[in-house]
């Protein structure tokens, strides 16, 4: 992306990319807030633990963080973004009154992209936001070419299979559950030959996004698992919740009504799901976890379809 693209990126005020300003100085952040206003979203925060709600409600692409705040200072506050996987990669600039050589190396050191020192210089912290806001806009662009499914928008195979590989490690790590949905649609051979392959696009669209609004947790994933194929994880999700859950898209996806004259089930677009779940006495193994899913869905398949099976991983 370059400066022409990103000045028309600038053009939408809804499309404004959001920075989060940190002080502990009422004053400091009318300053800073004043200085972007027009160019940015911009959104104030008077402690290190207001800054860590914030991040997580509006998620801004980019942080001006003051280093000397009282409670949790600027340090603490850029560790912690750092060590959660969904703050991580929102990019970081400290802004000091004292800019000597240690606390610029420890900054660093914990993740952050660049060091001001106040007084701000309004045409320098302009420029430097405006350098690293542009870095971090293109990697959130290459990561959803990486990462999501072209057709659908939710996240693709590849995402899937690293969040799995994570997931049953921490899972495993902390003894916590973990549930895994494969599901399919039904008879949608059928639903392309009767409709054509555009609607059949447009019902993977629609699918793809009644899962998504219906996974309610944060850490909970949906990704296109292939063709009419989709799979959801669920964190910290034990079986009784993974079948509830199962049993919501189920029905939602029904709800939908997407017409499809055809189905030997109803009138109108359903699903089959399989669920697996591992409980705190199993660790966790993605390869029985998706073996599991894939041989519940054929049951749910091979017992008519637009319903939901299920199996608990037994201890090995
Ligand atoms: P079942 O109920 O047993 O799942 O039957 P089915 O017809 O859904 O399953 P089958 O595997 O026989 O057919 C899947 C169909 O999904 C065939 C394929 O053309 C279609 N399909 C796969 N990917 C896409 C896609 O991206 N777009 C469209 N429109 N169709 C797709
Ligand atoms: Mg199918
Ligand atoms: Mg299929």
């Amino acid at each position: 992306m370059d400066n022409s693209t990103f000045d028309t990126l600038l053009v939408d005020p809804a499309a404004l990319p959001k920075i989060l300003v940190v002080d502990d100085q009422p004053v400091n952040l009318q300053f800073i807030a004043h200085i972007f206003a027009g160019s940015y979203q911009v959104f104030t925060a008077e402690s290190g633990q207001l800054a860590l709600d914030m991040c997580h409600t509006t998620l801004p692409d980019l942080i001006l963080l003051d280093i000397m705040m009282p409670e949790m200072d600027g340090f603490e506050v850029c560790k912690r973004l750092k060590t959660n996987p969904a703050t991580r990669d929102i990019p970081v600039i400290f802004i000091t009154a004292h800019s000597d050589e240690a606390s610029e190396t420890r900054g660093l050191d914990l993740g952050a992209v660049d060091f001001i020192s106040k007084p701000v210089n309004p045409a320098v912290v302009r420029a430097r936001v405006k350098t690293h806001l542009t870095v971090k806009l293109q990697s959130d662009l290459l990561r959803r070419l990486v990462f999501l499914d072209g057709l659908t928008g939710v996240f693709n195979r590849r995402y899937f299979d690293q969040q799995l590989a994570i997931e049953t490690a921490r899972a495993s790590r902390t003894g916590q559950p973990l549930a895994l949905i494969m599901l399919d649609v039904d008879f949608f051979k059928r639903f392309n030959d009767r409709y054509g392959h555009q609607e059949g696009d447009d019902c993977l669209f629609q699918v793809a996004h009644t899962l998504k609004e219906n996974l309610r947790r944060p850490a909970d994933l949906v990704a296109r698992y292939g063709g009419e194929e989709f799979v959801c994880l669920l964190p910290d999700t034990n079986f009784e919740q993974a079948m509830a859950v199962a049993h919501e898209l189920e029905s939602r996806v029904r709800q939908k009504t997407i017409a499809h004259a055809d189905s030997d089930v109803t009138n109108v677009v359903t699903i089959s799901l399989g669920v697996a779940a591992c409980d705190a006495l199993t660790p966790a193994k993605s390869e029985a976890l998706l073996a599991a899913a894939d041989r519940q869905l054929y049951e749910a398949k091979h017992q008519g379809r637009g319903c939901v099976r299920g199996q608990i991983l037994a201890a090995s």
